[in-house]
C-alpha cells in the first residue's frame, strides 16, 4: 500500500493569542490609520518600525502595504528612473521584476547557479550595465555576500536586498538585508510573518529613509515616525518627492509585533522540518539536494531540489505521481506560468535575454513549501513519497 499525505501545503498556523489580543485592542479603539493617534499616543505602525529597526540593527525602518511595494519604493528612493536598467536575478518571482517595471525601468537578468544563487561571475560581467542591483534571496538561498558586495562596491552599484524569503536569515552572522543599501521584507501570509499583506523596508541612509517615508504617503506627518531621520532630512526633499500611497495600517502592525518577537523560535521550528525533509531526500539517485554554505543561517520555510538534466516528460511524471500521493511540488521548468511560479522568460515586459545556464538549472528546480502546520512525521512521510516517486521514474518504471 502506498502511503499518502493528507495535509495542506498552504495552511499556516493560526495567529497567537498575543497577536489576536493586539488586533482586538486596535479594533476596539478604531484608530486604524497609522497617523490617527491621540496626543502622546504611539501608534502600532510606528512602534513596529521602531522594534524592527532595533531587531535588525538598522537606523531607519518603514512599514508599508506589501513586500512588492517596499521593493518599488526602495528603487525610487535610491533614484532609479524610467528607462534605467536594473540588474536582478533570473531565478525569482514576479513581484521582483514587477517592481522594476512599475517605475518604467528595465530588468536585466543575472544567471542562477546550480546552488540556486545569483551567479557572481555573470554579475561581474554585467556590472557595467546598471547602477542598481535588486538582489533577490530567492527561496532563502544566500550567495557569497562578501564577494557580491565587493563586486558591487567596485562597480559603484547600489544593492537593494529582496528578503521576502530571508527574514530571520544571516550570512556570517550579518542579518539578511543589512549588507545592501536597503533591505525589503514581506509580511504576506506565505512568508515568515503573517499579516495577510504587508512589507518592511530598512536602511541606514537618511536620504533613502526620508524619501521612502514621503513616497509611502506620509503627507507632512513624518514626525510621527519613531524610526525616521531627523526632520531636516525631510526639509531637503519634501517639495520634490511624490506621494505614492502604500502605508501599513495599525491593525496589521499590531498583529506583526508579537510575531516578530517570536521569529527566532519560529525559524528553529522551520529548520527542524527542513532538515527532516532534506535528510529523507539525501542520496536519492538522480536527485540533488542543495548544500547550504556554512556561512549561511537560513530559514527552511521551503525546500528545493534539482532533477538536473532530466527530460521535461520525466519531471512532469514525478510531479503527477507525487501529486497523486498528496505532495504538491512546484516546477520552475514548466512552459507556462502557474499559480505563484513563473520564470524570467514569462515576463515579456522585460527586454528578452538568452540565459542557457539559467534555463538548464530552472528546468530542474522542484520547490516545496514547508508550513509550520506540518509535523516532523509529516515531513518524513513527504520525503519518503518524493524519494519513492523520483526513484521509480529515474529507474524508468
Ligand atoms: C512574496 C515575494 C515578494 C513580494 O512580497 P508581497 O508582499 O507579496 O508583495 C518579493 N519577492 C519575492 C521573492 C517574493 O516571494
Amino acid at each position: 500500500m502506498n502511503e499518502i499525505f493528507l495535509g495542506s501545503f498552504t495552511q499556516q498556523e493560526p495567529l497567537s493569542d498575543a497577536a489576536i489580543e493586539a488586533a482586538l485592542a486596535v479594533m476596539r479603539h478604531g484608530r486604524l490609520h497609522r497617523y490617527n493617534v491621540e496626543a502622546d499616543e504611539l501608534g502600532e505602525a510606528a512602534l513596529l518600525e521602531q522594534e524592527f529597526a532595533v531587531q535588525l540593527g538598522a537606523k531607519y525602518c518603514l512599514a508599508v502595504a506589501s513586500g512588492g511595494y517596499a521593493l518599488a519604493t526602495a528603487l525610487r528612493a535610491v533614484g532609479v528612473k524610467a528607462g534605467d536598467r536594473v540588474l536582478t536575478n533570473a531565478f525569482t518571482l514576479a513581484p521582483v521584476p514587477g517592481a522594476i517595471a512599475s517605475l518604467g525601468a528595465e530588468p536585466m537578468f543575472v544567471d542562477v547557479t546550480e546552488d540556486l544563487v545569483i551567479d557572481l561571475d555573470d554579475l561581474a560581467a554585467k556590472a557595467g550595465h546598471a547602477r542598481v542591483l535588486m538582489l533577490s534571496h530567492m527561496r532563502g538561498h544566500l550567495c557569497d555576500m562578501d564577494r557580491l558586495m565587493q563586486i558591487c562596491d567596485d562597480a559603484d552599484i547600489t544593492v537593494i536586498e529582496d528578503c521576502a524569503h530571508t527574514m530571520g536569515a544571516s550570512w556570517h552572522g550579518i542579518a539578511s538585508g543589512r549588507q545592501g543599501a536597503v533591505g525589503c521584507y514581506s509580511c504576506q501570509t506565505y512568508k515568515h510573518v503573517n499579516a495577510g499583506e504587508g512589507g518592511l523596508l530598512i536602511t541606514d541612509d537618511e536620504d533613502i529613509a526620508a524619501r521612502a517615508i514621503l513616497l509611502s504617503g506620509s503627507y507632512m506627518l513624518f514626525e510621527r515616525h519613531l524610526a525616521a531621520p531627523d526632520p531636516s532630512a525631510f526639509e531637503r526633499i519634501k517639495y520634490d518627492t511624490p506621494n505614492i500611497s502604500g502605508r501599513m495600517d495599525n491593525l496589521r502592525a499590531a498583529i506583526l509585533r508579537p510575531q516578530l518577537r517570536d521569529l527566532d523560535a519560529q525559524v528553529a521550528r522551520w529548520n527542524e522540518r527542513y532538515r527532516c525533509v532534506e535528510a529523507g531526500l539525501r542520496d536519492t539517485p538522480g536527485l540533488r539536494v542543495i548544500e547550504r554554505p556554512e556561512a549561511e543561517t537560513y530559514v527552511g520555510s521551503s525546500i528545493q531540489f534539482l532533477l538536473l538534466d532530466w527530460s521535461a516528460d520525466k519531471v512532469q511524471d514525478v510531479l503527477l505521481r507525487c501529486a497523486a500521493r498528496g505532495v504538491e511540488l512546484k516546477w520552475f521548468g514548466a512552459p507556462e506560468p502557474a499559480a505563484f511560479t513563473s520564470r524570467y522568460d514569462n515576463w515579456h515586459y522585460a527586454p528578452s535575454q538568452s540565459l542557457p545556464q539559467s534555463d538548464r538549472v530552472l528546468a530542474g528546480i522542484l520547490d516545496m513549501r514547508v508550513p509550520l502546520t506540518f509535523s516532523l512525521d509529516d515531513c518524513a512521510l513527504i520525503a519518503r513519497i518524493i524519494r519513492a516517486e523520483v526513484g521509480a521514474v529515474f529507474q524508468g518504471n
